[in-house]
């Protein structure tokens, strides 16, 4: 599949890795927005959120605290801007599911 998140999860696009579990992979986001920005991805190819179904409750949940305990070890105490863009109305460029975690400065509300 012509997929550029899969091509990083199964290691033929180099990315600047920074967790990696059996159910998601973690990486510096190319185009930061905040003096941190990365994005969780699950090694499983769902389109977008939207593309969620029961059976994806579990590896759902697991990508959300899978953000939270990344922000934790990079000292995000002050809090972070999670974000999950859907579909073209919700930004989404990369059709693969993914959750931004941004932090390092404070992001207003609401957004553009
Ligand atoms: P979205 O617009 O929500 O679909 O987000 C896609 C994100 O992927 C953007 O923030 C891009 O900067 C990021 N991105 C695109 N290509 C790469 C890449 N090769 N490595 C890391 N991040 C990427
Ligand atoms: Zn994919």
């Amino acid at each position: 599949m012509d997929c550029l998140f899969c091509k990083i999860v199964a290691g033929s696009i180099p990315a600047k890795l920074i967790h990696q579990d059996e159910k998601c992979i973690a990486f510096a986001d190319i185009n930061p927005q905040s003096p941190t920005h990365f994005l969780v991805v699950p090694r499983e190819h769902v389109a977008s959120l939207a593309h969620g179904e029961s059976s994806h409750t579990t590896l759902f949940g697991h990508l959300l605290t899978t953000a939270a305990e990344i922000a934790r070890e990079k000292a995000l105490a002050k809090g972070y801007r999670v974000v999950i863009n859907t579909g073209p109305d919700g930004g989404q460029t990369v059709d693969h599911l993914h959750v931004h975690v941004l932090g390092g400065r404070h992001h207003t509300w609401p957004p553009g």
